[in-house]
């Protein structure tokens, strides 16, 4: 019988919200694969980094496995035979979205099955995208992040600043 279920995202960076998805997920599945998505450009950190980060936050994390994907969720899905894809539900503006590619990979792959779970309300409002705009400015995400993603976040926007 299927068993695996995956949890793909961007993960750029990783925060504390995508861990408190994966903790919840590894409640209900006996096994999850952390896929993250590799698009070639356009992130801040590289797959490879992202993968890292993710392995450090989740040392010691039993039953869980990190790697990345290219091409169709709906085809890794099939290639890994999936039970189920996860996708963490925030607020209001998350549903439209999630709900569009559920239903498209539903019609790419008969039998593609999406969870959604919502985090933690700690969490409900936080984002990769919001994370790398406030420490873009200076501020401090060491509250929204895994302390490893703190450290590569400052790093980097240091190079950058310094050419
Ligand atoms: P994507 O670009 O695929 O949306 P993300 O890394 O932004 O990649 O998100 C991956 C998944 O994690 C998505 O389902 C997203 O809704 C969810 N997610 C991101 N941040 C949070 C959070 N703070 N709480 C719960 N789920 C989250």
């Amino acid at each position: 019988m299927k068993k695996l279920a995956i949890y793909p995202g961007t993960f750029d960076p990783p925060t504390n919200g995508h861990l408190d998805i994966i903790k919840r997920a590894l409640k209900i599945f006996p096994s999850l694969l952390v896929a993250v998505a590799d698009r070639g450009a356009g992130e801040m950190f590289s797959s490879v980094q992202r993968v890292a980060m993710l392995k450090k936050a989740l040392a010691g994390v039993k039953r869980v496995q990190i790697e990345t994907f290219s091409g169709l969720l709906t085809d890794y899905a099939q290639k890994k035979d999936a039970l189920v894809v996860v996708r963490g539900l925030r607020v209001i503006s998350d549903f439209e979205y999630e709900f569009q590619m559920a239903l498209m990979n539903r019609r790419l792959k008969n039998g593609f099955e999406v969870m959604f779970l919502p985090p933690s309300e700690e969490y409900s409002f936080l984002s990769s995208s919001l994370v790398k705009e406030i420490a873009s400015y200076g501020g401090d995400v060491s509250q929204f992040v895994p302390p490893g993603v703190n450290r590569l976040l400052k790093d980097k926007l240091e190079r950058v600043k310094n050419g």
